[in-house]
């Protein structure tokens, strides 16, 4: 059967694409998992579109397929099964914005950055920061977080409210525009994080926050890996309301002092954000001083003005983009296990280790008030065995991170590339999801081959 010109009379030819270039930059992610391209493209610019297309993919029992910024790192949009490719470009706008509410009703393909841009004439942000400029339906699906989910909470955290497509075309919201709720059970839970395995998403409503009155940034330097973990861990035990704490290793400080226009003190550092008042951050930060010291930091530097401050969460987000850049010939594999925080410095030391071991490029970042970090791994795709060491390596740490009570992801998703370990993270739990998964997809029309092992 010929879906092109079905989907064409459907929602209108100027919606469904067949061009050989679209279908290659939807054949792929930021991961290493192979690309495999959909046999269409379809860019709906409404409910209703996604409504005919879904109803249509299920009568005929056709794959579909979300596409947000194809910024993933474990391979979720890529259509394995072919299909339709379901991109949200067109659907990218605020729909409201509630400023006495601090909510935000939004379409699925609005990138994190143009959502903020839109909210700073109301003295308002959305906190989650991948490090890639990605759809907040993208983030929605992967259940992202960033560099202050130590602070505000990642996307599960966020969302208050879906307006989802399920297989059969029926449309639910999921939730509601107050704060709480213990009405019925929490779709919004189960949906965000689905990875486009559930229903696809066309609207969504956010928490907002008010952009804090006094920002300060500061970085500290420590002799080892493991200091600066047992210093972050003191800072949260501590209760220190901290709104960014992130661990970058020394291989990554040289690495974003030659990519980015900083030239940090190469050691392994902490990177702090405090969000509050004057008064308030003054009483933290001299807390948190303490506490560094006692921990045996180096040195513990402010950057105080708004332009240091943005070079340095800049650097760090870009970190990704500097192994790649810094090392053209290699490929980047990026581990995200996330374990509880009495763990985490046996986590971290394990991957350091392991990477000097392999004789592996590369670099541990961590969003450690989380528990959370990644190891970049930096091999080399033309020499043989290299690929396959560096996935044994990724398995080592997700069979180290679920012997310490952790997950094989933090924020990144199961995707192609988690598949394997759901079993045995989620023992009997796994069957539920299944049974979740047939109920809401019979045909198993929606991301195929992604989350769920074959049963
Ligand atoms: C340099 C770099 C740094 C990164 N740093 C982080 C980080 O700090 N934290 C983090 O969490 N992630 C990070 N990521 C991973 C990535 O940015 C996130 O997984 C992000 O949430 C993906 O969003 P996207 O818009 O690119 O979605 P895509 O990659 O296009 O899709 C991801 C999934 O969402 C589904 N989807 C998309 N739109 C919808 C919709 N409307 N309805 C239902 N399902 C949908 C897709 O089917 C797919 O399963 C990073 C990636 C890169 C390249």
């Amino acid at each position: 059967m010929d879906i092109y010109p079905d989907l064409c009379k459907l929602i209108g030819a100027d919606q469904t694409s067949v061009n050989e270039t679209i279908l290659r930059n939807h054949s792929k992610d930021e991961s290493d998992h192979a690309a495999s391209e959909p046999d269409v493209v379809v860019f709906p610019e409404s409910s209703e579109d996604v409504q005919k297309v879904l109803r249509y993919a299920n009568k005929h029992k056709i794959p579909v397929v979300p596409f947000g910024a194809g910024s993933g790192l474990e391979g979720q949009a890529i259509p394995v099964n072919k299909g339709i490719s379901i991109d949200f470009e067109r659907m990218n706008k605020v729909i409201e914005v509630r400023p006495e509410d601090l909510v935000v009703i939004v379409q699925p393909g609005i990138t994190r950055i143009q959502l903020n841009e839109e909210l700073k004439k109301y003295g308002l942000f959305f906190p989650v920061d991948p490090g890639a400029d990605a759809t907040i339906g993208g983030m929605a699906s992967t259940n992202a977080s960033g560099t202050m989910t130590v602070r505000y909470g990642g996307m599960r955290d966020q969302v208050l409210n879906l307006k989802v497509v399920l297989a059969d075309g029926r449309i639910i919201e999921t939730g509601s525009l107050a704060k709480k709720s213990s009405s019925g059970l929490h779709l919004n839970g189960l949906f965000v994080g689905s990875e486009g395995t559930l229903g696809v998403f066309t609207e969504i409503a956010l928490k907002l926050h008010g952009i804090p009155e006094d920002i300060v940034a500061a970085r500290c330097s420590f002799p080892s890996v493991k200091s600066c973990v047992e210093a972050a861990t003191a800072i949260l035990t501590a209760g220190v309301p901290m709104a960014r704490m992130e661990l970058v290793d020394a291989r990554s400080i040289r690495q974003a002092n030659e990519y980015s226009d900083t030239d940090y003190e190469v050691a392994p550092s902490l990177f702090f954000e405090f969000h509050g008042n004057k008064g308030g951050n003054k009483e933290d930060i001299e807390f948190v001083r303490a506490i560094v010291e006692e921990a045996g930091c180096l040195e513990f530097l402010f950057e105080t003005d708004s332009l240091k401050r943005t070079a340095l969460w800049k650097a760090r987000h870009e970190l990704n983009y500097a192994y790649r850049h810094g090392n053209p010939q290699l490929a980047c594999m990026t581990t995200d296990v996330c374990v509880p925080i009495s763990k985490l410095a046996e986590n971290v030391e394990f991957a350091s280790n392991k990477l000097d071991e392999y004789g592996f490029k590369g670099g541990v970042v961590g969003h450690v008030g989380d528990g959370n970090f990644h190891t970049m791994i930096m091999y080399d795709p033309k020499v043989e065995g290299e690929f396959e060491k560096a996935v044994e390596f990724s398995h080592q740490m997700v069979k180290l991170a679920l012997k310490s009570g952790g997950t094989c992801t933090g924020e990144h998703g199961v995707g192609l590339g988690k598949i394997d370990f759901q079993r045995e993270e989620h023992g009997e739990a796994m069957e539920i999801m299944l049974a979740l998964k047939r109920t809401l997809d019979p045909n198993q029309i929606l991301n195929p081959g992604k989350i769920f092992p074959k049963e």
